[in-house]
């Protein structure tokens, strides 16, 4: 018996499904996006159940009543892009600090003067939920706007108990009222408070926020941010794994700012994935290739501080490290959710592929927040999450930069975005 469909895209100029193994994709695997010329695609419930060429569509999948047909009008589809690092929920912005960061003001005076990071906390920490759900919720229609239909979301500018809660409690919240898949991660080690001691600040995390997180279960993953003169490689460890002990899956910032061992950490911790590497070396690649750690690249934050030091994503890329990319949404260093820029800047400035940008927004990104089971690609069994572009070539997305190319965005089999415009979300 053929499978019934309830919603079918038709007149797919190319369908990109990203098919193939389900572990995170390295080397050559990353440069196969699985594509389907002519294509159409079958979606029952929330599901995809068939993908193949527009002319075996009829001898394999049955319609009922009421099924609906899309045509794509000979433009691409491909899977909803899938953002794997984000610090989604905070309060303040710092446009001011950009402005003088441009005129010449080392970073290190503004945050001696009660900027950066220290100030986002203290804005995050003034602001009611109320207020973080509506900048959340703006923030979530935006990613839906340009494809994002899976967002993965840290607190960390919180540095107490009851911020930290806010902001996974408001990102919880968010889960519920959007379309979007959305998971969460505690970064308590994100920076120590200036109202706490180190030693002290670090109990706190270990001895009370984590075993407090993972009881209320407001997050999946557990992150830390090593680097000199934030957590030591000691220290991360102890944060991993003491998130590891009440059920966390570990997450490192590594290797942003200067190559501290963060790589060889993720790889000792078994980590889901390892984020930023601008300044990972070989034993650090071939640390995350053996244990099959995605390694997360965040180029926009790179580009939008103005240094020079890219990751190397060829070197990652032939020591067979999965790479993902993402934006690293957060106030300081990306203040953009754009998605596609940061393909454009993966092309440019790390040399990747096109294929290959691809494959890190999609399925390895999927794979970076855990959910290549159900994400990140468009195959039978798949969540039907997808994005139909304006165009015939999915290729017009880091070369035309600066524009959207998104024309439709489904989640769950669902209209989310039409011609552009996101439209109201109903609730579940
Ligand atoms: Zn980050």
């Amino acid at each position: 018996m053929k499978p019934c469909a309830d919603l079918i895209v038709t007149n797919i100029s190319s369908l990109l499904t990203l098919s193939g193994p389900e572990r995170p994709r390295s080397g050559v695997e990353m440069s196969n996006l699985g594509i389907i010329p002519n294509a159409a695609m079958a979606i029952s419930g929330d599901t995809v159940i068939w993908t193949g060429p527009v002319q075996k569509l009829a001898g394999a999948v049955d319609r009922h009543s009421a099924t609906l047909t899309i045509d794509a009008e000979n433009h691409a589809v491909l899977p909803g892009f899938v953002e794997c690092h984000t610090h989604l929920v905070f309060g303040g912005t710092r446009e001011d600090e950009f402005a003088r960061k441009i005129a010449g003001v080392p970073y290190m005076q503004i945050a001696a003067e009660g900027g950066g990071i220290k100030r986002t906390v203290r804005d995050t920490r003034a602001a009611s939920e109320a207020d973080l759900m509506e900048t959340g919720l703006q923030r979530i229609r935006e990613a839906l706007r340009l494809g994002i239909t899976a967002i993965e979301i840290k607190s960390g500018y919180g540095l107490n108990m009851e911020t930290e809660r806010k902001i996974l409690t408001v990102a919880r919240q968010l889960a519920e009222q959007t379309p979007a898949t959305l998971v969460t991660t505690f970064l308590g080690a994100h920076e120590i408070p200036v109202d706490r001691s180190r030693e002290e600040y670090l109990d706190e995390v270990c001895e009370k926020m984590i075993p407090f997180v993972a009881r209320e279960k407001l997050a999946e993953f557990c992150d830390v941010f090593c680097e000199k003169g934030v957590f030591s490689l000691d220290e991360s460890e102890r944060v991993l794994t003491t998130g590891i002990h009440y059920g966390l899956k570990p997450k490192i910032h590594a290797d942003q700012l200067t190559p501290g061992g963060g790589a060889e950490l993720a790889s000792r911790m078994h980590a889901v994935s390892a984020d930023h590497l601008d300044y990972t070396g070989p034993a650090g690649m071939k640390a995350l290739a053996d244990a099959g750690v995605v390694g997360v690249l965040l180029p926009g934050a790179v580009f939008f501080l103005g240094l020079n030091r890219f990751p190397a994503a060829r070197d990652m890329i032939a020591a067979n490290v999965p790479i993902a990319l993402s934006t690293d949404f957060n106030p300081g260093s990306c203040m953009s959710l754009n998605i596609h820029l940061m393909m454009t800047i993966a092309c440019t400035r790390c040399r990747m592929t096109i294929p290959e940008t691809l494959t890190a927004v999609t399925h390895n990104a999927a794979c970076a927040i855990d959910r290549q089971n159900r994400l990140g690609s468009l195959v039978p069994g798949k969540q039907a999450d997808f994005v139909i572009l304006d165009c015939p070539s999915v290729e017009t997305i880091p070369y035309h930069f600066g524009h959207n190319h998104v024309k439709h965005v489904f989640c769950k089999g669902r209209s989310i975005v039409e011609n552009g415009i996101v439209l109201p979300f109903q609730t579940p």
